[in-house]
């Protein structure tokens, strides 16, 4: 039975229009000079950290940590004005399934597992009423690699529930390859969403657990108890 329920954020909880890159590239301009800086660059199911020292690395940048702090609180600024007016909201299926899971008898703890840092996430589910809905996560703030931040997911998540947790009893919902990946990295079941731009058949070629178009398409009975 699945006692703890993870998810990635973009492209599985919301889509943002594709702000968190425009504000990416906003802030790599204002703050570094760098036109174009997010072009060569893939997004889907990174971690922010990482995406930044990609960029620095292309652009010949030092990844000092002077250089990501100003990186990142110019990205926070530009996150916060860009979402505003983004055209975006939750994901197909997401409220009516978060719903379902917080009606169950034993409602299983909710958590974030995601490769934005905590303040990019907050920004980005506070536009569509999503953040007060999951009590913790782990962000890219606490590690750099995804499946490092997952097993941080994990442990918190243990911490709340008062006990270590096998891996069946762990349920990463995510939007890539990369979030099946890191899901399996720490024994947890996967369900892989369609909604954030891999296909669906893609993301079966990575065998998660259950993999459906959209929320809407699966019901918290058969994914917490296996059924
Ligand atoms: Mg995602």
């Amino acid at each position: 039975m699945i006692r703890l329920v993870l998810f990635d954020i973009d492209g599985t909880l919301v889509h943002t229009g594709g702000a968190g890159v425009k504000a990416f590239a906003r802030a790599l301009a204002s703050e570094f000079g760098i036109q174009d800086g997010t072009g060569q660059v893939k997004f889907g199911g990174r971690t922010d950290v990482s995406l930044v020292r990609e960029i620095f690395r292309n652009e010949g940048i030092e990844a000092s940590p002077e250089n990501f702090a100003r990186f990142f609180a110019a990205y926070v600024s530009c996150l916060r004005e860009i979402i505003v007016g983004c055209k975006g909201g939750a994901c197909r299926g997401v409220l009516p399934f978060h719903d379902d899971l917080a009606a169950r008898p034993q409602p299983p703890l909710l958590g974030l597992l995601t490769g934005n840092i905590q303040q990019g996430a907050r920004i980005k589910l506070e536009r569509f009423q999503l953040w007060e809905k999951f009590p913790f996560g782990a962000f890219a703030d606490d590690h750099e690699e995804r499946d490092q931040i997952a097993a941080i997911a994990l442990q918190r998540g243990s911490r709340r529930l008062g006990g270590p947790l096998r891996g069946d009893e762990v349920l990463v919902i995510g939007d890539t390859p990369l979030d099946i990946r890191c899901g399996r990295s720490i024994g947890a079941k996967v369900l892989a969403v369609a909604t954030g731009g891999a296909p669906l058949e893609e993301l079966r070629a990575h065998q998660p657990d259950w993999a459906v178009a959209d929320l809407s398409q699966v019901s918290a009975a058969e994914v917490l108890d296996g059924a």
